[in-house]
């Protein structure tokens, strides 16, 4: 249907359309709904097509890849082509940079790698040109992608689209090249590996495409992957919440970032096979059922631990250890704190296991300023972790979690967990068990009963919230942070055991006995005590459970040998919203440190890519939001 008729039936469409008319501003700003004026132009629905590294492998996929294009093309379609590397060409590339030296500097590395997507979008227009139709390639600068100067993890800041539609209007299929980008002194920045899917759903975004299709070799979003997990299923949606999580607990199939803008901009995102034209996964605002408690789980095989022992328990302490390590850009995940003796903190977290050493040295530079007593670290872990919208609202999730890693014979050294993922840390050697043990223990190989069907999903962008949204963002800022709330849960309760056994079943246990005891717990944190191998489990309850809780936590505790049990009431959970904000690393420092400023002590925190939550005392916690709001006055919707 063209785009004229689409926007006499829906509003939202002919705001789209009349607005890519106007395009060619150097962000997405958005222009008022005008009158029916738009049907004297000649108006065609846009798509983006991307391709990844295996779908241009050879000639023979680009020639493919070139004929699907040309395919939507005389649909009626405008396409833009995005396109990675061929094959493995990064790679080969990174490794070439490593037998000239250890350490490349940075700048030269983007110059090195965004070669592999020049290389790829020449052949691609090449092969279009020679099948008939019209192509013209373009680097990331030439589409005048900006970004910060953060090479190898460089962030859009705007994208020119004049040049772009002008080539479009003259009936050509635009190939991009994906993943790269320029900075303000033209230096050329890549966004990181698999930053082509990035690139493609921002261009979706600002160019106001219909539709956003990522080609891979996969036939879609798979309850895990597909190649670690034969029986893991294809879905045909998920929801942008629930793929961000994944993406960014180790779902290798989408770049985290490239949700985080189709989240923002309302892209709908459908992910193929560029192999057979079957219908793929879409990924939308809707997660598949209602009553699913995990819709997918995920593996981050090459994860590190890190323990900082003997942090002065004093407000400002952790700040100081995490924005060292957020002054690197390293994305911290699994942070938990426990209090330790003499009034010392042991602070555990997990970073990609790649970026174990520059963590320790950012660390190394502050034990002094911090006065901690040492460092521990542990690079054979990996992360194991399930995801779903509907999990909040359900109990005994973690339980039967805890409960098949611990059937499986796995033993889970840190936990943390969020309102939609639980995450695990696991020996290396036992992740693989791991995995397919909770696959299993949700049932996900079952499409489940109220599963929404292909036909019912709403595959047009739904633009009603994105407007508001889109008006607020910053000009020149399109993947900075934004933040959607702050806000206080009062009336909570903190339950704390020291010195529980390192070993497989505990956490199941607990945590099943907690459950029976019909208790409905909010977060779990799980990490070392940092004495000789025993961990400490905190999790919260609502106020008026805490007297029960901590009954069942004593029979816990004489069950299993722990130490001692703590409660601690009068706390409330402060809680900052938005999209992106693990993979926007001073999130997690910039609340500390306004915390710290107000003498607020974080007794427990969790992070998810859509929630910060700490927990602290209550009686601070008003001045903590108001605090907080000022602080991200210039991030806050
Ligand atoms: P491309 O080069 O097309 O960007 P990627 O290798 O980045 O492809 O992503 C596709 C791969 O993602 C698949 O081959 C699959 O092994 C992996 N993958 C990881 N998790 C999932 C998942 N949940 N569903 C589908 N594929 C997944
Ligand atoms: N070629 C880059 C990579 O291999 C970007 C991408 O494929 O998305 O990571
Ligand atoms: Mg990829």
């Amino acid at each position: 249907m063209g785009a004229v008729a689409n926007a006499k039936a829906n509003p939202g469409t002919l705001f789209k359309a009349c607005h890519s008319l106007a395009r060619g501003t150097r962000s997405f700003l958005p222009l008022p709904i005008l009158p029916l004026d738009c049907s004297s132009l000649s108006l065609m629905s846009l798509i983006v097509q991307k391709f990844g590294g295996t779908s241009v492998a050879d000639v023979e996929k680009i020639q493919a890849a070139a004929r699907k294009a040309i395919r939507a093309q005389r649909q009626g379609h405008q396409v833009v082509m995005v396109v990675s590397a061929m094959g493995k060409n990064t790679d080969a590339l990174l490794g070439l940079a490593g037998e000239i030296c250890d350490h490349p500097p940075a700048r030269e590395m983007d110059m090195l790698l965004s070669t592999g997507e020049q290389v790829s979008v020449a052949l691609v227009a090449m092969a279009i040109h020679s099948l008939g139709a019209k192509a013209v390639s373009l680097t990331g600068g030439q589409i005048g992608m900006k970004t910060d100067n953060s090479f190898s993890k460089a962030r859009i800041q705007s994208i020119s689209t004049e040049r772009i539609e002008g080539l479009l209007s003259d009936g050509n299929i635009v190939v991009a090249a994906g993943f790269q980008g320029i900075d303000d002194d033209l230096n050329i920045t890549t966004l990181g590996r698999g930053g082509s899917d990035t690139t493609a759903v921002a261009l979706a975004a600002v160019l106001g495409a219909d539709a956003c299709e990522i080609y891979t070799d996969v036939d879609g979003v798979y309850t895990t992957d597909p190649r670690l997990l034969p029986e893991a299923r294809r879905v045909d949606v998920i929801s942008y919440d629930e793929m961000l999580e994944l993406a960014s607990l180790g779902a290798g199939v989408m770049h985290s970032r490239s949700i985080e803008f189709a989240k923002k901009f309302g892209v709908p995102i459908h992910v193929r096979s560029s192999f057979s034209d079957t219908e793929g996964t879409m990924i939308v605002a809707e997660a598949e059922s209602q009553t699913q408690p995990v819709s997918g789980a995920a593996m981050t095989p090459d994860e590190a631990r890190v323990t900082v022992i003997g942090v002065p328990d004093v407000p400002g302490k952790s700040q100081q250890v995490f924005s060292a390590i957020a002054a690197c850009k390293i994305a911290v995940d699994m942070v938990v704190q426990n209090v330790g003796k003499k009034g010392r903190a042991n602070i555990s977290f997990t970073v990609p296991s790649g970026e174990l050493e520059a963590t320790l040295a950012a660390v190394e530079s502050v034990m002094e300023t911090v006065g901690a007593d040492s460092i521990t670290h542990d690079n054979q872990v990996s992360k194991v972790s399930v995801v779903g919208s509907n999990m909040a609202t359900q109990t005994s999730v973690a339980s039967r979690m805890f409960r098949a890693l611990a059937n499986a014979g796995v033993n889970i050294h840190m936990i943390t967990t969020s309102e939609i993922k639980i995450s695990t840390l696991v020996p290396k050697s036992q992740a693989a068990v791991a995995l397919r043990a909770v696959h299993e223990a949700f049932d996900l190989h079952q499409r489940p009963q109220d599963a929404q069907s292909w036909s019912e999903i709403k595959k047009d962008r739904d633009k009603a919230d994105v407007d508001t949204l889109v008006s607020r963002l910053r000009d020149d800022a399109l993947e900075a942070l934004t933040l959607t709330g702050i806000s206080i849960t009062e009336k909570q309760a903190r339950v704390t055991l020291h010195g529980v056994p390192d070993e497989p079943g505990i956490a199941a246990d607990m945590f099943e006995t907690i459950g029976a005891a019909g208790i409905f717990i909010d977060m779990i944190v799980q990490g070392y005590d940092g004495d000789g191998g025993s961990t400490s489990v905190s999790f919260t309850v609502d106020e008026p459970a805490l007297q029960a809780s901590l009954e069942v936590a004593q029979t816990i505790l004489q069950k299993h040998g722990m130490r001692d049990v703590q409660g601690g009431k009068e706390i409330a959970k402060v809680t900052v919203s938005g999209i992106g904000l693990r993979s926007h690393t001073h999130v997690a420092t910039m609340l500390f440190q306004q915390l710290a400023e107000d003498a607020i002590n974080v007794e427990m925190i969790n992070t998810s890519e859509l929630q910060v939550n700490a927990v602290i005392d209550a009686k601070r916690a008003v001045d903590a939001v108001e605090d907080l709001k000022r602080a991200f006055a210039d991030s806050l919707l």
